[in-house]
């Protein structure tokens, strides 16, 4: 018996469908997961949007509040690279600090979210090859815990990695994100975190966006509106301003994760559509 059919005829309330749905928005809220789980891509950034309150951020605590609760969390981050693909099963991941040269606020803060050893095992099962291993030694790097404080700052949800094989190409990668699909059924929002543009060694300190990077920025939201993956795998083949912006794909194959997890009739909203420092779109997107 479903929700509604108990309030139908074990309660008897005559509520008509939009009142029942006014009835459910209002008692339980966002408190339970949704049929199917939203999945995000998330442009991070950089490490110190952890710890500051800026536009970037109150738009990720805007969704944390809007979100329904996840049963948990799976981040595909840039800064997970292994041979192989790998799934963080821990009890306990330690927030791991790797960047260099911010302040000590930084290294101070801690993201202590449970792990969960449950999904990471459900996760390797939807992948009938064998080919997903599990690791217990990494944990949370800033590509998570730096966009999660901020979204989820109660560091209550159960999260966990996926990593990024460095061996596969990127249709490969395409294929290896659609094993996720089901996560989204039972609960576990996906969260592709990296940046579309990301050029570190051609920052514009005075934060002008680069005209390559607005270009590239605006080709890539243009193909994602008309579902055209194909060409964002084969990104090389856009032009110069695609090779500028990608000048290493880490930063944008957890974007490709977060597409080939679209479901035909979802559509993409997009978010936090700036660039920063010249040359780092923080353009985000949600789905479903
Ligand atoms: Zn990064």
């Amino acid at each position: 018996m479903t929700r509604k059919d108990f309030f139908l005829t074990t309660v008897g309330l005559p509520l008509l469908n939009m009142e029942l749905k006014a009835f459910e928005n209002e008692i339980i809220g966002n408190t339970y997961a949704a049929a199917i789980m939203p999945v995000l891509f998330v442009g991070h950034g950089s490490p110190m949007n952890a710890i500051e309150n800026n536009t970037i951020t109150q738009n990720w605590a805007k969704l944390g509040r809007e979100l329904p609760v996840p049963k948990a969390i799976l981040c595909i981050s840039a800064h997970w690279q292994t041979q192989g693909t790998k799934v963080t099963a821990m009890e306990h991941p330690k927030t791991i600090h790797d960047f260099g040269g911010f302040p000590k606020a930084l290294f101070d803060a801690q993201y202590p979210a449970p792990g969960s050893p449950e999904f990471a095992q459900l996760t390797i099962e939807e992948f009938q090859s064998g080919h997903v291993n599990k690791d217990f030694e990494w944990g949370l790097d800033h590509g998570t815990w730096s966009v999660l404080k901020p979204m989820f700052p109660k560091a209550n949800i159960p999260t966990f990695q996926l990593s990024l094989d460095y061996t596969a190409t990127l249709a490969q990668h395409i294929e290896i994100a659609k094993h996720l699909q089901n996560l989204r059924k039972k609960g576990v929002l996906i969260i592709g975190s990296g940046n579309i543009v990301h050029n570190l060694g051609l920052l514009n300190w005075e934060g002008k966006p680069f005209d390559w990077a607005i270009e590239f920025d605006e080709t890539v939201k243009n193909k994602i509106i008309n579902n055209d993956l194909n060409a964002l795998v084969n990104y090389n083949k856009l032009g110069k301003t695609a090779t500028l912006s990608i000048p290493t794909e880490e930063h944008y194959i957890p974007l490709l994760y977060t597409l080939a997890l679209k479901q035909n009739n979802e559509q993409a909203n997009f978010f936090n559509e700036t660039i920063e420092m010249g040359s780092i779109s923080m353009r985000s997107l949600k789905i479903g």
